[in-house]
């Protein structure tokens, strides 16, 4: 046999002629399909990957897909919530039956048999009718300071047997329920609040030791989390909802999510058709508050298994909690509004879904200030609406933003919007005057990096929103003065159940006397 031609065989011509002897046939040698190189490719590594976490992450939305809701997709796109939709429906038609048959079983009858057990519930509606939240049952804003209200001088209340005085076990435990309000925003009080809960001074001091604490935890835990990879599953439940949002025509088409932040998703939508009692933006943000943040399971255990409020916070419910959180920004949205602060404006809320008007066009969202490069004239402009704005925020809306930052602040029409005012908090709130003096370093080294020569230093602006006259010189003492004012304040409340005035609202200067 010639050897040039058995080396040339692999690719070329017949085999070797031991191939062609062999018994069983001829192998098949071209099969193999992947090589050394194929195993090692990060581009199939990805593949695979991508695979594997869509294979996990089935509810991902990808803005790249078309739109995410419309009402052309919404029979069609899910086989999931086709069935979902089917079965609540069906299970309504059910229930209705139930009731005709309960009524005729009854009749007039004086004693009655309750059908109640027999009644479908479904998964993703059980709760729909026992604690449904949206914006016409909270046009109440429960976040507005209370006036604050104490015993008269004559230290008690009431007459002959039925007298009581301000250490009265009950009236204490009420106010100590009450304070709980001045905790952080994200510290769950539970619904305390609205159900007559008299919390001791011992329980009362525990827990706000435990508020602080979990505060300055929190904070390190956010910035952990901003860098942490996208969450942007939206759960059944969510999707429920926003499904009935476009079938109910209040928005159009949901086209995809525009952000996914540290404890929300934000999509943007078309909005729907007008009606007589609502007006409608042509374009929407939809703020989907997680339902899934593990900082809230972690507190939520906290309470649970704290044998103090074994009874009195079963009931408590993290949806409740993060519903809280919604409803907290919409209020404050609302504010700010009725201020003529630049901000979105609420549309609707239901449950953890807030609906507000999209600050941006055609689906582009308006640029963060972090992002956008301003002429210095601009730049200027821009600070100056922003020293207004926060002004106007501590003055009338009685608010303090605690997340403002080049990052909250949007640039639309010429002009800056904030945003994110979910975690905002009245200046009377126990670190109220913290937060204001963290704003006033954002806001200050941020246009003072800009260019714009006339920025006031963090703590000249500090003075300037609050209306106070701190007159530290440096950071140290400033924060001390601050922290001072805010134990006053405190002790104050303790003392007396009331708030101080952080600010007189015809201008004058702050009332701090008692
Ligand atoms: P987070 O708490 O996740 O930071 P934000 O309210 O700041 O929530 O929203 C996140 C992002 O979504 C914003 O930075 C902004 O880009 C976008 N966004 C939020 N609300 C709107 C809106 N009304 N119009 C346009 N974009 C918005
Ligand atoms: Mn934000």
């Amino acid at each position: 046999m010639d050897p040039v031609e058995v080396a040339a065989a692999p690719d070329a011509g017949p085999g070797p002629a031991w191939q062609n002897k062999c018994p069983w046939g001829t192998p098949n040698t071209t099969s193999i399909s992947c090589s050394l190189a194929d195993v090692m490719s990060e581009q199939l590594a990805k593949e695979l990957q991508l695979e594997e976490e869509n294979a996990a992450f089935p509810e991902v939305v990808a803005v790249a897909e078309g739109p995410f809701i419309s009402g052309e997709n919404i029979d069609t796109s899910s086989d999931l919530m086709l069935a979902q939709m089917l079965q609540m429906e069906f299970d309504r038609e059910y229930d209705a039956q139930l009731r005709r048959e309960e009524k005729k079983f009854n009749g007039d009858s004086k004693v009655s048999i309750s059908f109640e057990n027999y009644r479908k519930v479904h998964p993703y509606d059980s709760d729909s009718s026992e604690d449904e939240v949206d914006w016409q049952d909270t046009r109440h804003d429960p976040y507005r300071a209370d006036k604050p209200t104490t015993t008269p001088r004559k230290g008690f209340t009431g007459k002959g047997k039925d007298i009581t005085t301000k250490h009265d076990e009950v009236v204490c435990g009420r106010k100590n329920t009450a304070r709980m309000e001045n905790f952080a925003p994200e510290f769950q009080v539970g619904d305390g609040i609205g159900m007559d809960l008299k919390l001791s001074n011992q329980v009362f001091n525990a827990l706000k030791q435990h508020a602080y604490s979990e505060e300055r935890r929190s904070a390190r835990l956010h910035e952990k989390k901003e860098h942490s990879t996208a969450e942007k599953a939206v759960d059944p439940k969510t999707r429920l909802l926003l499904y009935k949002m476009v079938n109910a025509g209040m928005l159009e088409t949901i086209t995809g999510c525009i952000s996914t932040g540290k404890e929300s998703v934000v999509f943007h939508a078309y909005g729907g058709n007008a009606t007589e009692e609502r007006t409608i933006p042509a374009e929407c943000a939809i703020k989907v508050f997680k339902t899934t943040l593990n900082e809230f399971k972690n507190r939520d255990k906290y309470i649970k298994d704290d044998y103090r409020f074994k009874d009195r916070f079963s009931k408590l419910n993290p949806r409740k909690i993060i519903r809280m959180w919604a409803e907290k920004e919409m209020h404050n949205l609302t504010r700010m509004q009725n201020a003529g602060i630049p901000c979105p404006h609420v549309v609707n809320l239901k449950k953890h879904i807030l609906v507000m008007s999209f600050i941006g066009q055609d689906q582009v969202p308006a640029p963060k200030l972090k992002d956008v490069t301003l002429s210095s004239e601009d730049m200027k402009k821009a600070y100056c609406q922003v020293l207004e704005m926060m002004q106007r925020l501590y003055k009338e809306c009685s608010l303090v933003h605690a997340d403002l930052s080049e990052y909250n602040m949007l640039w639309h029409d010429g002009k800056v919007w904030f945003i994110d005012v979910s975690q905002s908090v009245e200046p009377t709130h126990p670190h109220g005057l913290q937060f204001l003096f963290r704003d006033c370093r954002n806001v200050s080294q941020f246009f003072q990096k800009g260019g714009v020569v006339e920025a006031l230093n963090e703590r000249e602006l500090f003075n300037a929103v609050s209306g106070l006259n701190i007159t530290a010189e440096n950071e140290v003492d400033f924060q001390e003065e601050i922290e001072t004012l805010e134990k006053m304040n405190e002790d104050h409340v303790q003392n007396q159940g009331k708030k101080l005035m952080m600010f007189s609202r015809d201008g004058d200067p702050p009332i701090y006397d008692e």
